[in-house]
């Protein structure tokens, strides 16, 4: 791929795509990676529409990204063709955060994650709106099967913060109660990953406008699928299971009121993982249910790299994650895309998207 130029969509303010062509030089220490398909997540919306912070533009958004190796240099660990996953975070090895095994690493500002380091980086093509995704010799890849179609591939990234979020940072337990606050893609990763792993019950609260998101939930296996817009959640838990669920998992988008009701559902000694951000908002907090409870609270960034190997297998074994990916545009697209995974287009059917090339 000497000398190869890779179309990409670069996102030079909020909301504001340009198309554009960047070289994908030879010579680096990394790797090339043939991009054929990039999911779309919250965050990305959020650096879309400028909510995100300390986001630095132009950049080339979109780190779900699924493809093949186009040039393997000689930190890469598969042959050119492999398909293969990229972790979105980068992790140097070096620095204070990822000797303390932190998710967001220090080396490149504002951070070191695909998706988010701006296009004034070289090689600038850090993102996965583009044909080509630059591989940084400290990436992370995970061979992916060819048996499913690139689009269903991205959902290994949501499956593997679902399974780092609703497995191992509470460590599940066998037969314990899960309650996930947010059906998106991460919280249906989080139901499929807490039944995998031999969750007794788990139950999945969403909004009115979830309302297919929330049928999806029940035909993947959760117990209760409950709007908590319309009905009281609390109620129908106390009714299903007769007592409080160990485990609650905040994964809604930018809803402060989740956090209040994880702490105020989960039972006592239980664990609440809080994986959503409130977009910097201060709001009035009591922490003595905290102590009262005696609970634990811990804040999820991101999938590890357990996540991922438990998902890469997953995928390959489980046909039901077909029907996650709901849209697909093409990268010409890239706009609709966004305003579609932000429900800009509709809800209806709507679970997740992703861009194919
Ligand atoms: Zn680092």
């Amino acid at each position: 791929m000497e000398g190869t130029n890779a179309r990409a969509m670069m996102l030079v303010e909020p909301r504001q795509f340009s198309p554009t062509e960047l070289p994908a030089s030879p010579g680096l220490n990394g790797g090339w990676l043939a991009v054929e398909a990039t999911g779309i997540s919250g965050a990305d919306v959020q650096v879309w529409k400028g909510e995100a912070k300390d986001v630095v533009y132009p950049l080339i958004p979109g780190h779900e990204v699924v493809g093949r190796i186009a040039r393997a240099g000689p930190t890469i660990p598969y042959p050119v063709g492999t398909r293969v996953v990229v972790e979105p975070r980068i992790h140097c090895g070096e620095c204070h955060r990822c000797k303390l095994n932190l998710a967001t690493c220090a080396r490149r500002r504002p951070s070191n994650s695909y998706g988010f380091i701006p296009s004034i980086e070289p090689p600038g093509l850090w993102g996965g709106l583009a044909e080509f995704l630059y591989i940084d010799p400290a990436a992370r890849l995970h061979q992916l099967t060819d048996d499913v179609p690139a689009e269903v591939g991205t959902f290994v990234h949501p499956l593997a913060a679902g399974h780092t979020w609703a497995v191992e940072l509470p460590s599940l337990q066998e037969g314990e109660n899960v309650l996930i606050l947010g059906p998106g893609p991460r919280g249906l990763a989080s139901l499929i990953a807490a039944k995998a792993a031999g969750a007794g019950w788990v139950g999945v609260a969403g909004l009115s406008h979830d309302r297919d998101r929330l049928e999806l939930a029940k035909r993947l296996g959760a117990d209760l699928a409950i709007d908590a817009e319309r009905e009281d959640v609390g109620g129908a838990i106390a009714e299903a299971i007769g007592r409080r669920p160990d485990i609650v998992l905040d994964v809604t988008s930018d809803d402060p009121e989740a956090l209040f009701t994880a702490l105020d559902l989960v039972r006592s000694g239980g664990r609440v993982i809080l994986a959503s951000t409130k977009g910097n908002r201060a709001f009035h907090f009591i922490s003595d249910v905290l102590v009262a409870k005696q609970l634990t609270i811990k804040g999820a960034m991101g999938a590890t790299t357990v996540g991922y190997q438990w998902a890469a297998r997953q995928i390959d074994t489980d046909p039901r994650i077909d029907d996650l990916v709901s849209h697909q545009f093409p990268l010409s697209e890239a706009s609709r895309a966004l305003q579609a995974a932000a429900g800009l287009l509709g809800r209806e059917e709507l679970i997740s998207v992703a861009v194919t090339f």
